[in-house]
């Protein structure tokens, strides 16, 4: 034992080979020196037990060079999402098209005329650059845009109605993921929750009975992520407006998604598109960047001017400020809205979401044709399943995919997705009836390799 622990190479003889190096790549060489730590670990706690025989070389270098790899990879990096989620909130929302993302590489390393008139030759106005389309697309009076929709709720509710009440729907106090909750934002901003109705119905008379001398806002709350099925009623935003103007009282919609393009046209089921709301009249409205719209994390706040003034001046706004990376995104994304086929084509979640069951069909026989041309030696099938838009937009909304199955001998479905999960570009699928799925609703064609790769090497794991 001794001799072999005295045969352990040098940590030094790691660090000057030129073939880790080479794969180091002009990265730290601390990923080096960790993985060869890493791995000498390993041996000497293997000679201690007696496993090992002989010390050799190659081969320990062999084991770092697999260990840097994995290292060298960034911690937060792209994965294949065959969950059939299309707006997937832990698998980063939605994705963006490669013109987008190439404009924002174009603008990211390099300056950029973010908050510079170039007309005048001196400071210009941040989001002017991005007020001009959505000003374009929606007829709204004004815009204001930071960090996220959660910020701007809060925002919204800080600048027009702290210390006033604002009426809200019991049907619409709303959690989203991420313990975002209406009464606790609410409570946050300084306003006074005035809740009305009931959990299944609400009526006019019931906000028309709790206006006061001290009512600052009416609040309209999306109900993204459930339905109130049955006995229902709620009051629709332009009954909402009506009683606004009635009492001259501003009405603010929390629209969660907010869509563009009318879903009814691809065969899905109503949701009030941004245009909409605001032709109804609201004052206010604010939606998300990177759930139906297709762009970057953001939240987008539209309406009258009076209000968006207030809005902007409020000094949350310079707290919730976005950055060049979500303006460039938003900006590049929101000109395909200019043409409602091109948005449908060009932004990938529209892309998913207006495929034809052919179209999906087609990248399931495609996997299945790679597979067998790799010579797979699990059973794979195609199947027809369901999957959702996710994202806290259309939650009753099923879509129909296909997905391929895959089963192996010896393999659980856990152990199968416990491996592809772990792959070099990780593939999140989903288990049915305790069985493996690829949902291909939300695989990209050029994945289709790449998943096909990580299915014959998770079977060299054995
Ligand atoms: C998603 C959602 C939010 C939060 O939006 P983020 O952009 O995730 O912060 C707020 N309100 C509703 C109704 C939502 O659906």
């Amino acid at each position: 034992m001794e001799e072999l622990y005295r045969q352990i190479p040098k940590v030094d003889k790691f660090l000057k080979d030129k073939d880790l190096i080479e794969i180091l790549d002009g990265q730290p060489a601390f990923f080096l020196k960790k993985a060869v730590n890493q791995v000498l670990g390993e041996l000497r706690s293997q000679i201690g037990k007696g496993e090992v025989k002989e010390v050799n070389y190659e081969e320990l270098k062999l084991r770092v060079k697999r260990v840097l790899k994995e290292l060298l990879r960034p911690r937060l990096h792209r994965v294949i999402n065959a969950t059939g989620v299309v707006l997937h909130t832990n698998l980063g929302r939605a994705p963006i098209g490669n013109k987008v993302a190439e404009n924002l590489v174009s603008v990211i390393t390099g300056y950029s005329n973010l908050e510079y008139d170039l007309e005048e030759g001196r400071r210009g106005l941040r989001y002017r650059n991005l007020e001009w389309i959505l000003k374009e697309l929606t007829g709204a009076e004004d815009v204001c845009v930071v960090n996220n929709n959660a910020g701007a709720v809060l925002l919204v509710l800080s600048a027009l109605s702290k210390g006033k009440e604002v009426i809200v729907s019991r049907g619409e106090l709303i959690e989203i993921g991420g313990s975002f909750r209406i009464p606790d934002v609410m409570a946050q901003s300084g306003a006074i929750l005035r809740e009305v109705g009931t959990t299944n119905k609400t009526h006019t008379w019931d906000y028309e009975s709790a206006i006061n001398e001290n009512t600052g806002l009416l609040l309209k709350v999306h109900t993204s992520n459930y339905k109130v099925l049955g006995f229902t009623h709620s009051v629709s935003t332009k009954e909402l407006v009506e009683l606004g103007r009635k009492y001259g009282i501003p009405v603010y919609e929390d629209l969660g998604s907010g869509s563009f393009i009318d879903v009814r046209k691809l065969g899905l089921s109503y949701e009030p598109t941004v245009q909409e709301v605001l032709k109804a009249g609201v004052d206010v409205v604010s939606f998300s960047g990177d759930k139906l719209l297709g762009g970057a994390q953001a939240g987008i706040i539209l309406g009258k001017r009076e209000f968006i003034e207030k809005i902007k001046k409020h000094p949350l706004n310079r707290a919730l400020r976005v950055d060049k990376m979500t303006l460039s995104v938003l900006e590049a994304a929101l000109r395909y809205y200019l043409d409602e086929k091109l948005a449908l084509k060009e932004i990938p979640v529209w892309r998913f979401l207006s495929q034809s069951k052919e179209d999906i069909f087609n990248k399931a026989r495609e996997l299945v044709r790679e597979l067998k041309l790799k010579g797979f030696r699990g059973k794979v099938r195609i199947v027809e399943d369901e999957a959702e838009v996710g994202g806290g937009a259309l939650p009753l909304q099923t879509l129909s995919t296909y997905c391929v199955a895959v089963e192996v001998d010896g393999l659980s479905p856990q152990e199968i997705d416990r491996r592809m999960r772990r792959c070099q570009v990780p593939v999140v699928g989903r288990i049915k009836d305790n069985i493996y799925l690829v949902d291909m609703l939300t695989v990209f064609e050029k994945e289709i390799p790449e998943i096909a790769a990580n299915f014959l090497k998770i079977l060299e794991e054995e």
